[in-house]
């Protein structure tokens, strides 16, 4: 697999600073820091309930933080002046599930956005939807409801609706956790092929061999920090015993 090396010397594509987040009396995230420059794939580990997916969704204001600083695109997320829809017009992601509307077929899916929020016409808007499902192997499926889908095309066309939005960097938590083995590829393929192409990423993936082959940088959460991170390399060579236990080397 080609890896984007990029000697980028302009602002990562998302940044985050000491982020601190809780709920209630749970500390989610505890002084947590990456960078993610332009054309990079950073692959977020760790046990469940680590904060991986509370870590994607305050890059995307699903979330507020409670101190530190993310900015994602020249947008300052944890800002009081935010332009959220200017944000998620930059930020496209995609979750284990319920991507979909299961009442538009794919293309009205997939137009859906780039009509309402962009505000491009509807022929441009199809043209559009022809080319990302393309993208995704899925050209045929234009007029299907999400149901006459198997799970693997769903999360594909999934990918392809974040992809009609023109996106700066694509988030993804876990998008084949919930596929049965056989339907998994399907969909890293089309991760792996945006990656090669230079998409910005940040993805929460339990493919192992996935994030070993896509990964720039990995980081490893443990208890709400990041308690390893570096090339792909440390999945295979992990430096804490918390990481080499997590990847089942046993150190
Ligand atoms: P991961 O994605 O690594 O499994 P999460 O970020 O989903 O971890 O969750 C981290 C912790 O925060 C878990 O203990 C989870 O139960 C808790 N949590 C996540 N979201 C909320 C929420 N909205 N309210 C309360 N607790 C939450
Ligand atoms: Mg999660």
């Amino acid at each position: 697999m080609h890896k984007i090396t990029r000697t980028d010397t302009a602002s990562p594509v998302v940044g985050v600073s000491n982020v601190h987040k809780s709920f209630g009396a749970l500390k989610v995230l505890d002084g947590v820091s990456f960078d993610v420059n332009r054309g990079e794939v950073l692959v977020l580990i760790g046990r469940s309930g680590s904060g991986k997916s509370t870590a994607l969704r305050c890059i995307d204001r699903f979330e507020t933080i409670d101190s530190g600083e993310i900015v994602v695109c020249g947008h300052r997320v944890s800002g009081p002046k935010l332009d959220l829809r200017a944000l998620r017009q930059d930020v496209g992601i995609v979750f284990q599930s319920y991507n979909l509307f299961p009442h538009l077929t794919i293309e009205e899916n997939i137009t859906l956005a780039p009509c309402s929020v962009k505000g491009i016409s509807k022929v441009q808007a199809k043209e559009q939807a022809r080319r990302v499902l393309a993208q995704v192997g899925l050209e045929d499926k234009l007029h299907q409801y999400p149901e006459q889908l198997s799970g693997g095309q769903q999360q594909r066309a999934a990918i392809a609706r974040s992809l009609a939005m023109q996106p700066k960097v694509m988030l993804f938590d876990e998008v084949t956790s919930a596929l049965d083995p056989e339907l998994t590829g399907e969909v890293l393929k089309v991760i792996e092929a945006l990656a090669a192409d230079g998409m910005t990423m940040v993805m929460v993936t339990h493919e192992m061999g996935f994030a070993r082959g896509i990964a720039n940088r990995v980081v490893f959460m443990h208890r709400g920090k990041i308690h390893e991170t570096g090339p792909a390399a440390i999945l295979t060579s992990p430096a804490t015993p918390e990481l080499a236990q997590f990847v089942g080397t046993g150190l």
